[in-house]
C-alpha cells in the first residue's frame, strides 16, 4: 500500500523506527489527506489523526490547497486555522 511505499523511502533515509516517537527523525512522510476518503485500519488513519492540532501542517497544506478545502470529520481548513496558534513558526 502507500504507506509502505513512503515507509520504504524513510527506510532508504536512514530512518529508524525504534527511537522515541516524537523525538528528531531523518525523515518523516505522514499521509495526510486522500482526497474527501475516510481510512481506519490498524496501521493507517486518513486524515492524520494529529494533523488538525499542528499549525506546522495547516499553514503550508493553506499554501497549496483548493479554496474551500474540507478535513473529513474536522471541518473546514479556514475554519480550523483560524482557531490555532502559529506562535513559534518561523518560515524556511
Ligand atoms: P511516525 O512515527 O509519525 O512515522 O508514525 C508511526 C506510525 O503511524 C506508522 O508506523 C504508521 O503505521 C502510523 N500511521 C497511521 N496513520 C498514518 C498516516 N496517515 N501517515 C503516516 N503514518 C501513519
Amino acid at each position: 500500500m502507500l504507506l509502505d511505499q513512503t515507509q520504504a523511502i524513510e527506510a532508504a533515509h536512514q530512518r529508524r523506527r525504534d527511537g522515541e516517537r516524537w523525538g528528531p527523525r531523518t525523515l518523516d512522510l505522514d499521509l495526510l489527506l486522500y482526497a474527501d476518503r475516510v481510512v481506519q485500519t490498524d496501521r493507517l488513519q486518513i486524515p492524520h489523526p494529529e494533523m488538525t492540532q499542528r499549525a506546522f501542517v495547516l499553514l503550508p497544506l493553506a499554501e497549496i490547497a483548493p479554496a474551500g478545502l474540507v478535513i473529513p470529520g474536522a471541518g473546514s481548513l479556514q475554519a480550523l486555522l483560524q482557531r490555532i496558534s502559529s506562535d513559534g513558526l518561523r518560515k524556511l
